[in-house]
């Protein structure tokens, strides 16, 4: 999957361009790939550099769907949001058990622990139900574990003593769920499956506009490190570009309506003490939403708050009200822990990318697959929604949609769902921690093979090393000496490098 000149692209012509190299975007390329669909996917950062990187990474058992918001006869009333509500929660069941057998090397279990207080909005029964109607909904083969603790019991829950209000609460639910220890090497993965099959791949990449011209799409791509110029010819586009859809829209004809939303999702990470280790734990936080504890490089990452969010796409970080209300919402929750700002080790935030709705300025949650020939945009798909987790249904969803209207010209091939040599050997004996085995040889094996080109996108994107607490600053020095070794850099290139990782995670990562 090496990275190829934009020159070479020039005048090249192909049945589908994907545009966008998140989550969705990987996966619709690897299934287009295998159905015989020749693919050029392009991103216009690195790969997941959108919401892909900056998401909560729970492999949700389906849980929060069966919570209907504001009352239980909300879906007594509804019955098709239940009908609804059950739907997803299912294929989160089918993408838990899927992507945890298949992907074992970038997922990891961990208990998941939700507290049920007497004026909580659920009553023990209730999510005692919810529990049984997940386990009939979904395959059998990786029980949730679901088990309820009061009284006594509840010792088996280190950190029973930090929540609040103890008279009031009731029980602890404890269960079974998943973490994408990397989201990032789940795409990476993913493409290069696409790669291996035959997909032209390119990061920083910028589809900057396109044309419809009698037998195809012309598409003019801009290489952003470089500033050149090429166009491509395809017959269909694929806009899997997220919360970008809008804005790519605009590039093809102005006009068009609004499909996206973007609801701004802010974490601060955080050490907790000890009896939280590997714990991760939900709540329904005063704002009704559900909010996150998840742990993560030995300290915890807590959120989100979601707000809907027109400010500018490429920067996007968590600001101070955000992190004093998330630190508010924590303290709630676990009054002794008694947090402040200078407790928060670092921050990041995300754009979600969820379907617009007229009536809903949080939009609603379905995923869904515009056609924009109505638009005026022929051989036009457009994604908006589709979480990590079902990134698979979605890939299948997006391939029968252009099938639709598009014939592969390549013959069929089988994709391979597991993690690639790569992600195998930084996981080596890794299963229950999130950290990674680092070698120069796997360095350099991800240089040589990954397409990065900053030290943000090992750190960050390739290796989860800028997660860590020090946020990659004792490596980076380790990784930009392969680096240089490879690509030639001099001894002033490599400081330079250096010096711009540190900015770009003080500008988007740190303490607000
Ligand atoms: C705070 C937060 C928490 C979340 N929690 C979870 C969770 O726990 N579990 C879960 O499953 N999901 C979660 N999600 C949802 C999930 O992260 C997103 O739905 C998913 O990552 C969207 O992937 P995508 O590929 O559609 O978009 P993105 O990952 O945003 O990818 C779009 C890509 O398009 C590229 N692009 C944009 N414009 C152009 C252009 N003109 N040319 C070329 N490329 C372009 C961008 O650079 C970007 O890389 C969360 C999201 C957020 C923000």
């Amino acid at each position: 999957m090496t990275r190829c000149e934009l020159s070479e692209l020039s005048d090249k012509s192909y049945d589908v361009i994907v545009v966008g190299a998140g989550i969705n975007g990987a996966g619709a390329a690897q299934q287009l790939t295998a159905q015989g669909y020749r693919v050029l996917i392009i991103d216009k950062s690195d790969f997941s550099g959108g919401a892909t990187s900056k998401s909560s990474r729970i492999l949700h058992c389906g849980l929060r769907y069966l919570a209907p918001g504001k009352s239980i006869w909300d879906f007594v009333f509804h019955p098709t949001k239940f009908f609804l509500a059950c739907q997803n929660a299912r294929k989160s069941m089918i993408a838990r058990s899927d992507i945890s057998s298949s992907m074992k090397e970038l997922v990891r279990p961990f208990r998941f622990c939700f507290p049920i207080y007497k004026s909580g909005p659920y009553r023990p029964w209730q999510v005692d139900f919810a529990f049984k109607l997940l386990d009939m909904l979904g395959p059998h083969d990786n029980p949730l574990e679901y088990q309820r603790y009061s009284g006594k019991n509840l010792d088996i829950v280190p950190f029973k003593n930090w929540f609040r209000d103890h008279e009031n609460l009731r029980s602890v639910s404890v269960f079974k769920d998943y973490q994408f220890v990397s989201a990032e090497r789940l795409v990476v993965d993913t493409i290069r499956d696409a790669a291996d099959m035959g997909a032209t791949v390119r990061n920083y990449t910028l589809m900057q506009q396109a044309k419809h011209l009698g037998e195809g799409w012309h598409v003019t791509l801009k290489d952003v490190l470089k500033s050149e110029e090429v166009t491509v010819k395809a017959k269909l586009i694929l806009n899997v570009t997220g919360p970008w859809g809008d804005q790519v829209n605009q590039t093809m004809k102005s006009g068009i309506p609004n499909k996206v939303i973007g609801l701004k999702g802010a974490h601060i990470v955080v050490k907790l003490p000890e009896e939280f280790s590997e714990w991760g734990t939900m709540v329904i936080n005063r704002a009704n939403e559900p909010m996150y504890f998840m742990p993560w490089h030995g300290m915890h990452y807590i959120g989100i708050n979601r707000t809907p969010y027109d400010g500018n796409l490429d920067d996007v970080k968590t600001e101070k009200e955000e992190a004093e209300w998330l630190l508010g919402e924590v303290n709630y929750v676990f009054p002794p822990l008694n947090l402040q700002r200078k407790d928060i080790l670092y921050s990041y935030a995300g754009i979600q990318p969820v379907t617009f709705d007229a009536i809903d300025p949080q939009g609603n949650r379905e995923v869904v697959v515009h056609d924009l020939e109505s638009e005026g945009l022929t051989n036009v798909l457009m994604l908006t929604g589709g979480p990590i987790m079902t990134y698979r249904l979605t890939a299948k969803e997006l391939l029968k949609e252009v099938s639709k209207r598009c014939v592969p010209t390549l013959e069929k091939q089988h994709p391979s769902y597991g993690p690639s040599e790569v992600s195998q050997l930084l996981r080596n004996g890794k299963a229950s921690s999130v950290s990674m085995n680092i070698s120069e040889d796997i360095l350099k094996r991800i240089i040589v093979e990954e397409q990065p080109v900053s030290l943000a996108d090992i750190l960050l994107r390739r290796t989860g090393l800028g997660w860590d607490m020090d946020q990659g600053e004792s490596t980076a020095p380790k990784v930009a000496n392969v680096m240089a070794e490879l690509f030639g850099w001099d001894q002033q290139r490599k400081e330079d490098e250096i010096q711009l990782f540190h900015q770009h995670i003080k500008e988007s990562y740190q303490r607000p």
